[in-house]
């Protein structure tokens, strides 16, 4: 690149975080103005808007950038600044790398390779950002499983909005509840987490999903009885 276009690039970039953060600040603040929350809606949505100008991840060429923005801005607001936490967390990690600027750039997400994540061995998505893609997330495995199963709750939570994190939940105390009982009642061969697992995590529905498009029903890590029989939607590999 030469000095020029390094410069108009450089300038662009700042010209990007200055209009995402104030519109998303504007947008956010509206909307929750409804409900007299203007004020913390509109830092959200500016600090939404300021790290994900920075990172030009939304694709404002396609209408379905937008979308994402606008949806993050607004409806998602409250999964939204849970990803702002994200954040926070990954760069006090301080690793090198971390950020993997090659799945996030006008992917409408971010991705970390370490970041913000909850069990060893499973990627975790808060909102917009994608978590725990691995050590090597440029491998072919990782990146299905970011682009056709993490990537699948980005867009849950943006659908969903503050149902998402909130059935998400309910269903993890409720099916913990109902596996644990399975396991005194019936006492299976399997252990107690799996059994567990199977009840709360892999039977949720968005996670039904997510796992049917990645094209891993059942998972590997359920107890195929205690699942759903079958894939609730077609797997992408099919389609290819
Ligand atoms: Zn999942």
């Amino acid at each position: 690149m030469t000095s020029a276009a390094a410069r108009r690039s450089r300038i662009l970039g700042i010209v990007e975080v200055g209009i995402t953060a104030v519109l998303g600040a504007v947008v956010a603040g509206a909307v929750w103005s409804l409900v007299d929350l203007a004020i913390p809606a509109a830092i959200v949505g500016g600090l939404n808007g300021a790290v994900a100008g920075g990172r030009r991840i939304y694709r404002w060429r396609s209408p379905v950038g937008w979308l994402a923005f606008v949806l993050d801005s607004t409806w998602v607001l409250v999964t939204t600044a849970g990803a702002l936490f994200a954040h926070v967390v990954a760069a006090a990690q301080r690793t090198p790398g971390n950020y993997v600027v090659q799945y996030s750039e006008r992917r409408n997400r971010h991705v970390y390779a370490r970041g913000y994540t909850l069990r060893r061995g499973f990627m975790l998505t808060v909102g917009n950002v994608i978590n725990g893609a691995g050590p090597h997330p440029r491998s072919t495995f990782r990146r299905h499983v970011v682009d056709d199963h993490e990537h699948v709750h980005v867009w849950q939570a943006r659908w969903f909005g503050p149902i998402f994190p909130l059935v998400y939940a309910t269903w993890w105390v409720i099916g913990a509840t109902a596996g644990t009982l399975v396991w005194l009642v019936r006492r299976p061969p399997e252990r107690l987490g799996r059994v567990i697992d199977s009840w709360g995590y892999y039977r949720n529905p968005f996670e039904w999903w997510a796992y049917s498009r990645e094209g891993r029903w059942p998972p590997p890590g359920a107890v195929e009885r205690f699942v759903w029989r079958r894939t609730l939607t077609s797997s992408r590999q099919r389609e290819v």
